[in-house]
């Protein structure tokens, strides 16, 4: 029986197209000489021709802090893909300020010359030719994974483009606008006063709610900054509270209960990360709130575990630190199975296609323009908000325009 069962796997291996294999053997991905001849065999007239890169940073107006960390810069990367029918797939990802460098060079000297010489069209292929970006077990995994998001998220766009569609339509269409909420609650209130802040993304930005910061503090002070957000709000406008990983599983709950009255819409990251898939469990079920994680993730195998667990009511997996739309769209599938629903970590220029795709997608997230102004300013033609929804436009791919003088004046290697 056993010798039966080798042979099989043996079989199975042996018959799978050549170049797709994942596991055992998936650095054979990494030792194809060229994939590109393989993919031009079926389509010759498009390919890939060039992958330009570009870093941008922005000094923030003042620090921005959570529970354990603080902000003082926004970074991106702007990755552009040439392809030989002209068409430029167009993305940026991320919120890396240190390792920008590093994730540039890993798209430059890693996944474009594998990259280049593809067919755009065959996104499975791309992903898998840049995939082998994560495998230097020495190196922060979130570099690679990184760097695989910017070159799929420009892939996709360039689909989008060559087929003349949206991406949130082409990904599903669940439906053509999306409920956007700030995040926003940081501590020493750098945006004004609490309720100033809540009346800025209420009335003046028209959002449809909030992600408020807690975990920093002792439960009974969160609690008492999270009640004066909600009686500033009035009860139409969603509260979302994030601990970043801040808090023990007792100090959670006990914040939950301390919040039974304030109408949370979920609990994201409540606890420290070593043993999180039953922390989370046991804050979900004590707690009384909704908890929201998958941020952290690096696969969709992680989000998987997070479910099968009973973690999460809610998973936020962020395309463009984990591997891109090919990635996040994998962790959605899965969590159908497991009555989940789909979040998204910042990113709103991705992640309102994503969720809109989706039946159970939620909301995409944005920042107050001092937080975040990639968002606000890089960006020539983001929709209007109406009652607190963002408008899905039928431009194709992504459908953004980019400012380049605004980028110009940001660039790092300029
Ligand atoms: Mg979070």
């Amino acid at each position: 029986m056993v010798d039966l069962i080798r042979g099989t796997v043996r079989s199975w291996y042996r018959f799978q197209p050549k170049g797709q294999l994942m596991t055992p053997d998936a650095t054979r991905v990494a030792r194809l000489d060229s994939p590109a001849e393989e993919a031009r065999e079926g389509a010759p007239d498009l390919r890939i021709t060039a992958i330009e890169t570009i870093p941008v940073r922005a000094p923030l107006a003042r620090e921005f802090r959570g529970s354990y960390y603080r902000m003082t810069h926004r970074a991106t990367l702007i990755v552009r893909l040439h392809t030989s029918g002209g068409v430029i797939g167009e993305a940026y990802v991320g919120d890396e300020d240190a390792t920008a460098r590093e994730i540039q060079s890993v798209v430059r000297n890693e996944i474009a010359p594998r990259v280049v010489g593809l067919d755009p069209r065959a996104t499975e292929q791309c992903w898998r030719a840049a995939y082998p970006a994560t495998f230097d077990i020495l190196r922060d995994r979130r570099v690679g994974l990184v760097a695989v998001a910017a070159v799929d998220t420009a892939v996709w766009d360039a689909v989008g483009k060559l087929l003349g569609q949206p991406l949130w339509r082409l990904w599903g269409g669940a439906r053509d606008r999306v409920p956007m909420t700030a995040i926003g609650g940081y501590y020493g209130e750098p945006l004004g006063p609490i309720e100033e802040e809540v009346s800025y993304y209420r009335d003046v930005l028209g959002l449809a709610g909030m992600k408020f910061k807690v975990g920093g503090r002792a439960p009974a002070d969160d609690a008492d900054r999270v009640k004066r957000a909600r009686a500033a709000a009035g009860p139409d406008f969603v509260i979302c509270i994030d601990a970043n990983q801040g808090y023990t599983v007792p100090d959670a709950v006990d914040l939950a209960r301390r919040l039974e009255e304030a109408d949370i819409r979920w609990f994201e990251e409540p606890v420290q990360w070593h043993n999180d898939r039953r922390a989370l469990r046991d804050v979900r079920y004590l707690g009384g709130i909704p908890v929201c994680a998958g941020q952290s993730e690096l696969s969709p195998s992680g989000c998987r575990d997070l479910m099968e667990a009973g973690a999460v009511d809610v998973c936020n997996f962020d395309a463009s630190w984990s591997g891109g739309p090919t990635s996040w769209r994998r962790v959605a599938a899965i969590a159908t199975s497991y009555d989940v629903q789909m979040g998204h970590h910042e990113e709103p220029q991705v992640s309102t296609h994503l969720l809109a795709s989706v039946p159970h997608g939620t909301f995409a997230e944005c920042f107050h323009p001092d937080r975040d102004p990639f968002w606000w300013n890089l960006i020539l033609n983001r929709g209007e908000l109406v009652d607190g929804q963002l408008a899905m436009s039928d431009r194709p791919g992504l459908g953004w325009e980019l400012d380049w003088d605004y980028i110009n004046g940001h660039r790092l290697d300029s």
